[in-house]
């Protein structure tokens, strides 16, 4: 039998080494230790890492690459971004929201990033960004999977057409109802548009995922509101909360009843590692506070817990280059989750568990799933979090569409090698230390 293609002797993230994934028809056909068959086209993978794609569940597609446009952060406050962004706005063109869309998936491809959960601001009575990423979601829809959430960024309540403007956002097919409850005029409006919000999901059969309490107030709780609503409506499995960075600040025993409430309503959590370091603890002194969420607890309570990029080059954040494994990198290192199984569990959270908040169908590298995968320059999931390696291949639905050279460097030193390869520096676990 004769594969479209057949990927030889891979590492898989479950550790699984020398492995061949054949591919037919846009998914894949079998996975096996070196498989008897023909493949109209091979890659040896040479004991490689080969992943589902990175997956981005949280991101601001309608700002991205607008950094310096029209004036730069010069705060470097998540409030100062708003008011930026609030002067960006009238200015937008759909022409070019599109374009700085198209751009950012072009880079998110090279980088094996194949899956994104934007949020796009309706509180714009034109919605010329709801419209404009419509169309870039079925331009991209070949090689990328966006989600669209409607996201009322300058309150839903607070923001004078925001409820109408949401309701025409979602009757133009985005799929996802927002929200921003701590940016509300007071904690019982944003209690009340939680409840809102989480409502009109209910009715028209949506997810939920909300921007929830990014603050550094302890005392912001809308979480435990949007859990509350969770089990109410029955919309286990379907809500994420965005953010929760004023739960790292929030009094200990609160947080030891809030992690069961959200296990219970079936709650995801997601973190954004280089925003939630960069924009958090900004009005303190020293010691100020990092800011993120309480990633580790939440992973002990069994709350699938994800991580996004948010922004890139944008109002709020002027670095980035749609490279998931610099997320992963930073909550490793913001969160100290530098156990082996720690930095395994951010590798999922930038692939498995966000496929899974964002309700991806035949995400993964079982027989059946659609054939998408990365080839890595490295040679298990830890690695390629300490390395941020090249994609040597990105592949999607059985054909390649990038590729990268490896890293290989030239040394020019004498008494020592010629060439230095970073990928093999892996560690040697349990190795003869006198070797
Ligand atoms: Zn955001």
């Amino acid at each position: 039998m004769t594969f479209d293609l057949i990927v030889r002797n891979a590492t898989l993230p479950d550790g699984r080494t020398g492995q061949d994934i054949a591919c037919a028809d846009g998914r894949i056909a079998a996975v096996a230790p070196r498989m008897d068959a023909a493949g109209a086209r091979e890659i040896d993978a040479d004991g490689q890492l080969v992943s589902p794609p990175f997956v981005d569940c949280h991101f601001h597609m309608d700002a991205t690459l607008s950094l310096g446009l029209p004036r730069m952060n010069v705060s470097g406050t998540l409030l100062e971004g708003i008011a930026l962004w609030g002067e960006l706005k009238p200015l937008l063109t759909h022409e070019a929201v599109i374009e700085r869309a198209l751009r950012y998936c072009d880079l998110a491809v090279s980088q094996g990033l194949l899956a994104v959960r934007s949020h796009v601001d309706i509180c714009d009575d034109r919605l010329l960004a709801v419209e404009a990423l419509k169309e870039v979601q079925a331009r991209v829809r070949p090689y990328l999977d966006l989600q669209l959430v409607a996201f009322p960024q300058d309150g839903y309540y607070r923001s004078a057409n925001a409820e109408a403007n949401l309701a025409r956002a979602l009757d133009l097919g985005v799929e996802v109802v927002g929200g921003i409850p701590h940016f509300e005029r007071s904690m019982a409006d944003g209690a009340a548009s939680v409840r809102a919000l989480c409502e009109i999901a209910a009715d028209r059969g949506l997810l939920v995922d909300m921007h929830c309490d990014e603050s550094d107030d302890p005392l912001s709780r809308h979480i435990e509101t949007l859990a509350f609503e969770t089990q109410r409506l029955g919309l286990q499995g379907r809500v994420a909360g965005s953010h929760l960075t004023s739960m790292h600040s929030m009094d200990n025993y609160y947080v030891s009843k809030l992690l069961p409430l959200m296990a219970e309503a079936g709650v995801s959590a997601i973190a954004n590692p280089l925003i939630n370091i960069c924009l958090q603890g900004r009005h303190d002194g020293y010691p100020k506070r990092r800011g993120m969420t309480r990633v580790p607890e939440m992973q002990a309570m069994g709350i699938p817990v994800g991580f996004g990029h948010d922004c890139v080059m944008d109002p709020w954040y002027s670095l980035g280059q749609a490279d998931m494994l610099e997320v992963a990198a930073m909550a490793v290192h913001v969160g100290q989750l530098t156990s082996r199984d720690a930095m395994r569990a951010a590798f999922e959270a930038v692939t498995t568990v966000p496929a899974a908040i964002m309700h991806l169908q035949d995400y993964g590298l079982a027989p059946g799933c659609h054939a998408d995968m990365v080839l890595l320059q490295a040679t298990d999931t830890i690695e390629a979090i300490r390395m941020k390696p090249v994609r040597l291949a990105v592949i999607r639905r059985g054909r390649v569409i990038a590729e990268t050279m490896p890293r290989v460097i030239a040394l020019r030193i004498d008494g020592r090698p010629d060439m230095v390869d970073p990928a093999s520096y892996a560690p040697r676990e349990g190795g003869d230390p006198r070797l």
